[in-house]
């Protein structure tokens, strides 16, 4: 395995649209190594989610994994999670705004609405149809991947940028409100 350099805002393939994995390819050695590095790459950098236009590939898969992680202390647990194609749908129009931070937008946190709870329909590495409910946390998370999956970046979902904060701030100004 290896771990990948990660696109930084500004190189134009975090603005493209993704491409669908047939399931052959998905099944091919290089989309399998594909996954197995874009997992230790987000490990590396302690992220909880990555998609593959971060490591310049732009195809529908992203990995996630919520565990003890130090730039998201106290966050509920998920299991390491890999979604090709996926699709959701929201579940209710109640949205949150809470904090989130992006291993392609370095050093800067900021507050962005997210549903509350989403339904997922996703392919997992293997092929096997995948359809769950994700809540809170869980749910900002796979709407963050997809967005990317989709060009999109959190910056474009916040209502402003007025909570826009270098992480140093975030911790020294934020964390304790
Ligand atoms: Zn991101």
């Amino acid at each position: 395995m290896s771990i990948l350099k990660v696109t930084r805002l500004g190189h134009p393939v975090l603005r493209q649209v993704t491409e669908e994995i047939a399931i052959t390819e998905l099944r091919s050695a290089a989309m399998q190594k594909l996954i197995d590095d874009m997992v230790e790459t987000m490990n590396e950098y302690d992220g909880v989610g990555l998609a593959a236009d971060q490591v310049f590939t732009c195809k529908q898969v992203a990995v996630l994994e919520v565990a003890d992680n130090p730039r998201y202390p106290q966050k509920p647990k998920v299991p390491l999670t890999v979604l090709v194609n996926p699709k959701i749908t929201a579940l209710t129009d109640e949205m949150e705004e809470d904090w989130e931070g992006c291993l392609s937008i370095p050093d800067l946190r900021g507050r962005v609405p997210r549903y509350k709870s989403i339904r997922v329909q996703a392919l997992d590495r293997d092929g096997q149809a995948l359809d769950f409910i994700a809540e809170n946390f869980h749910a900002r998370v796979i709407q963050h991947e997809v967005d990317h999956l989709n060009g999109k970046v959190y910056l474009d979902r916040m209502r402003d940028l007025s909570t826009l904060t270098f992480l140093q701030e975030f911790t020294r100004y934020w964390l304790r409100s």
